[in-house]
């Protein structure tokens, strides 16, 4: 998430801006690949006690069963649900065809994961002027090398792009003009804001603000003291004012996952419990990404809202599997300062394979803390 923008950009660009997003990318791969699963009820993940659904088809999705989702809960909600490993070197395999695909029409290409990208097409390579018609053509394009479908978003930005990426799911687009934009984030239910999580939403109801409109009633003032810089981001997207460029470049400096609970947790097994699907998924976040990293950050929110953070950093290890992460992630865990209830967990890897950063290895070096690590 970036939070670029400031308050002084008062003035929307018009850019020509297509978020491509494949329809339940996983899923729909396994679907391809194995007849035997088309029509049917499929979970990409682990069907074990503690595994997780990484991606569901479209036939699942019909029983409530979503990514992120545990299992076992999934399997409760869909007892017919089919439960695959994900094959992420599939999965790559198509996002190099797909990104092969976009760079034709512009190499102002952001890829957000494997399945997800921005497209600056405002100046492209075809010299076709219409964006929508470029994102008819890609995905035309994706599905006969590919046979998936995808779902596009065009717009002016990559804010407004994402959000309508998600309308006309899946396979479908749909153009937000910029004559639109006030009307429609007008209309706007306040969780379909991109960046707008469950536990915001919520914050957001207690308050009054149901829709793009109510949150256009707020000052900047009052939502960077509720929301710190993520206010100022309301306030701006909310206004159809989001500057932040399609960034081929961006290096990624940590990958991480975090929940917020919609109950506070005491239960020191529940607590376990989080950090195994979090490892979990961190792991497979780290797997479709391609990256490992030496440092695992803990990231806990106790229910007094005071945070607090702690990391270890490994000397010949990097942290990739999911048992690694979860074993650090429990050392970690008992070294908080002990109080009683958490309403946020999250674990982030960083320092990544080949960015490394060399001052802090001859730090390693020279201040031997810990045999197999140290923390800072
Ligand atoms: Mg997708």
């Amino acid at each position: 998430m970036d939070y670029q923008d400031t308050l002084e950009n008062k003035t929307p660009v018009h850019r020509k801006i297509i978020h491509i997003d494949m329809d339940a990318f996983y899923a729909s791969v396994e679907q391809r690949d194995n007849p035997a699963l088309r029509g049917k009820p499929v979970a990409v993940g682990g069907s074990k006690e503690r595994g997780v659904v990484a991606a569901a088809s479209y036939e699942a999705r019909k029983f409530g069963v979503k990514s992120a989702m545990p299992s076992v809960l999934a399997r409760k909600r869909c007892p017919h649900l089919i439960f695959v490993k994900p094959r992420f070197e599939e999965y790559k395999k198509v996002s190099q065809q797909i990104r092969d695909i976009f760079l034709e029409y512009t190499p102002l290409v952001e890829p957000l994961s494997l399945d997800e990208a921005y497209l600056d097409v405002t100046e492209n390579l075809k010299g076709i002027e219409s964006a929508n018609q470029i994102a008819k053509e890609i995905r035309q394009r994706i599905y006969d090398q590919t046979q998936l479908t995808a779902s596009a978003g065009i717009s002016i930005n990559k804010f407004l792009a994402k959000v309508a990426s998600n309308i006309n799911k899946p396979n479908g687009q749909k153009t937000i003009h910029p004559n639109q934009i006030d009307q429609f984030l007008n209309e706007l239910p306040i969780a379909k804001l991109h960046g707008i999580g469950k536990v915001t939403a919520q914050r957001f109801k207690d308050m009054g603000v149901f829709y793009g409109k109510d949150l256009k009633e707020l000052s900047p003032s009052f939502l960077s003291q509720n929301f710190g810089k993520s206010g100022i981001h309301y306030y701006n997207v909310v206004r159809g004012i989001h500057n932040s460029p399609v960034n081929p470049n961006r290096i990624r400096k940590s990958i991480g996952v975090e929940r917020t609970f919609s109950e506070n947790i005491i239960d020191q097994e529940d607590i376990l419990d989080k950090l195994v699907y979090l490892s979990n998924e961190l792991e497979n976040r780290l797997s479709a990404k391609d990256k490992e990293g030496r440092t695992l950050t803990l990231k806990i929110k106790y229910a007094d809202f005071t945070q607090y953070t702690r990391s270890i950093t490994l000397i010949d290890q990097y942290f990739k599997d999911k048992e690694l992460i979860l074993e650090n992630a429990q050392a970690l865990w008992h070294e908080r300062p002990k109080k009683e209830s958490v309403r946020l967990l999250g674990l982030s890897v960083t320092n990544f394979k080949g960015l490394e950063d060399d001052t802090q290895s001859v730090i390693q070096l020279e201040i031997p803390f810990k045999k197999e690590g140290f923390k800072y």
